[in-house]
């Protein structure tokens, strides 16, 4: 047997057991090796009666107080005692276990381990595991015990057996880090390290073996990046941008200075646009830190010089935004350029006529979706695309885009406050600026987290709002059900607070099911005060800008995550008037409490992912999990940051050395390399 074996050749594993591990993705021997567990039980001290609480999973120590009891019927046979200890007494039950009333009667110490319910009666611990004498706790105390992810019908007792026997086949020659990196980091030997990661005597040990393979995790992940983006060497830059003086007058006719960090980033764009290679960027601000006015400033350089920039938004309602945004822009400081909008939704007429101006070059600047690196785009003279709002703009659209002419100048916008180690790795091609600095006009945004008792002055407070010529947003109350259920609610909730609003005041309403022509009919009303209420499902959340809004009223708040909230959050605080942020929640629970509590004290988007990390661990903070490149199975970037920093400092120097991996040292973990990169299918997602 060894590793490619499958693992029907174990003990103890037939066809249908094998079915059950397969639907886990595990087939082979190997497979079951690098299954590590989920977590691990760890057998603590005993605690006293008097301390145990309701949804607790605790040991208890102590002696059978009374007699046991039997009852219920011959189906369901339930065995109860009471165990005492010092501190008090706990009731315990067991189903289907009437013989205990015969073993556990002998007298003498014994330690239960279970859940702790609370019943009609108090607390009770439900079928706990039953150590007897207690002395048989005392030899597990402390250890830990792995717990595997299962699928139904798999118990984890199986997944130990089979790992236990798996573990047998595990050989040196499996690592594949290779030996050099496996010294300069001090990390456990392999064959120790696979069994401690399943078996660990303590802490300690599991730690020390963990950081190994998330190591090990992370070069392959930082290498592959590398494998796939490095194949594209930064072209020349061939086209003439030169300084214009519209932009010089453009920036002195605004209504407001730029910030200090807006205007570095200016300039590191421009300098990048003047220089011998084309653009590579990433600008990352927080919400509501300006990054359109300089992703403009950019467009513009490109369009006064007679070429083309395409901006390109995640949703048709922010393109729609900004196309008007930026053709207001135009018209009011009189800058000669012509902007054109192409979205996914608009009629086939609308779309083929957008295509001409965009060939002939009639429109200097395209604003779009999607629908702007289709194959139907061909554009005269295309020098910059920018993406706002987009997690990375990837090799794929990179290609379409090549293929369309010369490769433009790239600038990504990101509101994503990703630590900087993971940002170089994840835009490993890009260079990174930073808008670090809110405009100055701002007055930060107040928060108050509430009950849904407070509801009634909240909506007081809106109208009052309102009154003084101000709008509001309300995020509706989720429904996990359907997307239908959601659009209902949010008509229904409108309707709701219509009438409670009276006549005065209009209240709109904005949800996923809506036709896009709708929701942009209702963005252009919100966004010229026709509508002074809009209440909307997260559709909101990314990028849209209307600075008269200074109230956002979040319904339910604790079904979403931080990064959300606070995105959503982002929505208010935009211009000049003071605005608010209202958390409405109906949970009482102490985490949510906490939780909330990070946004009622903080408007920083880089300390609240800090905060959130401190509070949940590992997890999927700020969506980037979602991202779908980033599902690592041990590592985690942000508790994990100092071995990524490691592992990315290796990938680096490997590959300085030795581009292609061809040292014999390296054999395993290209091949290991390749198998990432396909069942990934990074390719694709990147
Ligand atoms: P984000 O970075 O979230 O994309 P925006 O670019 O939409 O933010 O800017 C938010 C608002 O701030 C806009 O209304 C914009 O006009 C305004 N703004 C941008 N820069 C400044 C500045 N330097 N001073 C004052 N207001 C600004
Ligand atoms: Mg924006």
């Amino acid at each position: 047997m060894n590793e490619n074996s499958r693992i029907i050749e174990l003990k103890g594993i037939g066809e249908k057991t094998a079915e059950l591990f397969a639907r886990a993705g595990v087939r082979t021997v190997g497979d079951l090796i690098r299954y590590y567990p989920r977590s691990y039980e760890i057998f603590e001290d005993p605690v006293p009666i008097a301390e145990v609480c309701e949804g607790w999973v605790c040991t208890v120590s102590g002696a059978v107080f009374g007699r046991i009891q039997v009852s219920g019927n011959r189906n369901m046979q339930v065995t109860t005692l009471y165990l005492k200890d010092l501190t008090g007494t706990l009731k315990v039950i067991w189903f289907r276990m009437p013989f205990l009333r015969t073993t556990l009667g002998k007298g003498g110490a014994l330690t239960l381990r279970g859940r702790v319910m609370r019943k009609r009666d108090g607390l009770v611990m439900e079928h706990p595991e039953i150590y007897y004498p207690s002395s048989k706790y005392e030899e597990k105390k402390d250890s830990m015990q792995p717990v595997y992810t299962l699928t139904a019908g798999l118990t984890n007792n199986a997944v130990v057996k089979a790992v236990r026997q798996a573990l047998e086949c595990v050989n040196a020659r499996q690592d594949i880090l290779p030996e050099s990196l496996a010294a300069k980091y001090d990390f456990m030997p392999y064959e120790a390290a696979v069994k401690k990661m399943h078996f660990p005597e303590n802490k300690g040990e599991f730690l020390e073996a963990r950081k190994r393979f998330v190591f090990e995790e992370f070069l392959i992940f930082t290498l592959s990046l590398r494998r796939l983006k490095d194949r594209e060497d930064r072209a020349g830059n061939t086209f003439e941008l030169r300084d214009c003086p519209e932009i010089d007058r453009f920036l002195e006719e605004l209504p407001y200075s730029l910030t200090g960090a807006q205007r570095k980033v200016w300039n590191e764009i421009r300098s990048d646009m003047q220089g011998d290679f084309i653009m590579s960027r990433l600008v990352q601000g927080d919400v509501g830190s300006g990054k359109t006015v300089v992703a403009f400033l950019a467009l513009l350089l490109a369009g006064l010089n007679r070429y083309q920039g395409a901006l390109m938004a995640p949703t048709e309602v922010l393109a729609r935004q900004h196309y008007e945004n930026i053709s207001a822009m135009l018209e009011e400081h009189h800058i000669p350029l012509q902007a054109e909008l192409l979205t996914g939704s608009m009629t086939a007429k609308q779309k083929r006529e957008a295509y001409e101006r965009i060939e002939s070059g009639e429109a200097s600047i395209v604003i779009g979706t999607h629908a702007l690196i289709q194959e139907k785009v061909s554009y005269r003279d295309l020098a910059l695309v920018v993406t706002d709002e987009q997690h990375r703009f990837g090799v794929k659209q990179r290609e379409a885009l090549a293929g369309k002419g010369k490769m433009p100048h790239i600038l990504v916008m990101s509101a994503t406050p990703i630590p900087r180690t993971l940002a170089i790795i994840l835009y490993g091609d890009l260079d990174i600026s930073v808008i670090d600095e809110m405009p100055k006009n701002r007055l930060p945004i107040k928060n108050c987290v509430v009950d849904t008792g407070y509801r009634k002055t909240a909506y007081n407070f809106m109208k009052k709002q309102v009154e003084d010529g101000r709008q509001c947003y309300v995020i509706c109350p989720m429904v996990e059900e359907s997307e239908a259920l959601e659009a209902e609610n949010v008509l229904d909730y409108s309707e709701m607070l219509s009438e409670i609003m009276g006549d005065s005041v209009r209240v709109g309403c904005l949800h996923g099911r809506m036709k896009q022509q709708e929701k942009d009919e209702i963005m252009e009303s919100f966004g010229k005060n026709e509508i002074q209420i809009l209440v909307s499902t997260t559709v909101v959340e990314v990028g849209i800008d209307v600075p008269n809004a200074t109230v956002i009223m979040i319904e339910n708040a604790e079904r979403f995550g931080l990064a959300q909230l606070h995105q959503l959050r982002g929505r208010v605080g935009r211009g000049k008037y003071q605005s608010y942020c209202i958390f409405m929640t109906g949970s009482k629970s102490d985490e949510t409490k906490e939780r909330l509590d990070i946004l009622n004290h903080s408007n920083d988007g880089f300390f609240i992912a800090g905060e959130d990390l401190r509070l949940r661990g590992p997890g999927d903070l700020f969506g980037i999990r979602q991202s779908g490149i980033m599902n690592f199975k041990l590592g985690d970037v942000f508790q994990d940051s100092v071995i990524l920093k490691q592992a990315a400092e290796a990938a680096g120097e490997m590959l300085g050395k030795d581009p292609e991996l061809r040292n014999p040292e390296y054999t395993r973990l290209s091949s290991a390399l390749e198998r990432y990169i396909t069942d990934q299918n990074l390719e694709a997602t990147l």
